[in-house]
């Protein structure tokens, strides 16, 4: 039996970044998707997407404030 089992998440065009911060700097890695800078505030929320590359910014929850694990 070949146990060759990979978990492998389906290639996605949405990437997942996690910060540390609520206010995100964005330029799209200066690559194929690259665009102009800007930021994005989260505000209350824990997540943003970004409206130029899609990517998917999560706030770091061990930075969201919450101290001693
Ligand atoms: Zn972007």
């Amino acid at each position: 039996m070949s146990a060759a089992a990979v978990s492998q998440a389906p290639t996605d065009a949405i990437e997942t970044v996690v910060v540390k911060s609520a206010v995100v700097a964005c330029d799209g890695d200066g690559g194929a998707l690259g665009h102009p800078r800007v930021y994005l505030n989260m505000g209350e929320k824990h997540s943003i997407d970004c409206p130029y590359c899609g990517r998917h910014y999560v706030l770091d929850e061990a930075a969201a404030g919450h101290h001693g694990h």
